[in-house]
């Protein structure tokens, strides 16, 4: 299959490489000058598990790439989402598969201005990557993957993704109600994510601190509120009970400094909160729903943003 992974980062590179080794033929497209080129000077080294992995990808900018695609998967930061559809337009075609594995809510509809929805497939996934610098990559968990396609036509292209995907070691599986899972998640990294960041500490410390459970119940609720009206159920008591266990001493990785938090306190990147708590907030203020915890930290996290210099 001819695979286009569209943000050659942490998460692009480690299923490229991935789908590459399993037999197809997958071009990186990326727009970091210096990952390209070590790229093509030295190949890309994958860091998997204990094994370190190296071979030959093709990559180029998006706006080089003249060939087609069955299968695109699109990996970059949220934000970074509509500039990429837009380079890749003419690489899309009437055949042409979208998986979006992104964090963060409100990407079916940036996906469907560029994409027919039969063609989109939306995920959730708890693979964890990073990049040790340009050309090295390394994927820390081959957690699961659930797909599913957005209209019914699409279900029979959910499932060669999924096959393509497990052929490739990085398990998937069908789901069938991958909104829900999609928001749930966006709730774990509304909650977590965002309070860990505000605070500069890893999950563990956010759960002992006085009041933490409570304020993750009140994010939540507002994550639940708006995804009522989108048809989506999340019952508040069991979402606030599973993201709370993240917190806790008996979950392994709690000692883990979420990905928010290494984007900005760490890597002094722009985060993804505008699709997390700040998409809450604007929905809220379009719908007359009140959503003051996710209204604050979204303005305390572009603070911390713009005190960065971001
Ligand atoms: P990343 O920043 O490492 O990778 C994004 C890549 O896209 C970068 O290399 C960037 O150069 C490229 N890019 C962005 N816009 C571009 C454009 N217009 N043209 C060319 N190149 C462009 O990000 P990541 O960690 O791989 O995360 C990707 C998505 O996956 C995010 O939504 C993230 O929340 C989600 N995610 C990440 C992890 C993880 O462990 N890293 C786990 C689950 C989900």
């Amino acid at each position: 299959m001819k695979i286009i992974i569209a943000g050659a980062g942490a998460m692009g590179c480690s299923f490229g490489f991935m789908l590459q080794k399993s037999g197809n033929d997958v071009t990186l497209l990326d727009g970091w000058q210096e990952n390209i080129d070590a790229i093509r000077k030295e190949g890309l080294h994958l860091q998997d598990g204990e094994a370190a992995l190296s071979q030959k990808m093709d990559i180029c900018k998006p706006e080089e790439y003249t060939g087609s695609a069955d299968f695109v998967i699109v990996f970059t930061k949220s934000m970074q989402l509509e500039h990429m559809l837009h380079s890749i337009r003419r690489i899309i075609k009437d055949n042409t598969k979208v998986l979006c594995l992104l964090n963060g809510l409100g990407h079916i509809e940036t996906l469907k201005k560029y994409i027919a929805p039969k063609n989109i497939f939306m995920g959730v996934t708890v693979v964890t990557a990073g990049m040790k610098g340009p050309g090295s990559a390394v994927l820390s968990s081959h957690g699961r993957t659930e797909i599913q396609n957005i209209v019914p036509e699409g279900k029979a292209g959910a499932g060669l993704i999924v096959d393509t995907l497990n052929k490739a070691t990085m398990p998937a599986v069908y789901s069938d109600n991958i909104l829900w899972s999609i928001w749930r998640k966006a709730a774990l990294n509304g909650a977590i994510n965002s309070a860990c960041t505000i605070m500069e500490c890893n999950m563990l410390e956010l759960g002992t601190v006085d009041g933490s459970r409570d304020m993750i119940k009140h994010i939540v609720s507002e994550f639940a509120a708006i995804a009522k009206t989108h048809g989506i159920t999340l019952d508040t008591d069991s979402v606030t009970d599973y993201i709370y266990g993240f917190t806790q001493p008996q979950f392994d990785g709690a000692k883990h400094y979420p990905s928010m938090y290494q984007d900005l306190i760490k890597n002094r990147r722009r985060t993804e909160i505008d699709f997390l708590n700040g998409y809450i907030s604007r929905k809220g203020k379009e719908l007359h729903i009140p959503t003051p915890y996710c209204d604050l930290i979204a303005v305390l996290v572009h603070g911390k943003e713009r005190l960065a210099g971001l």
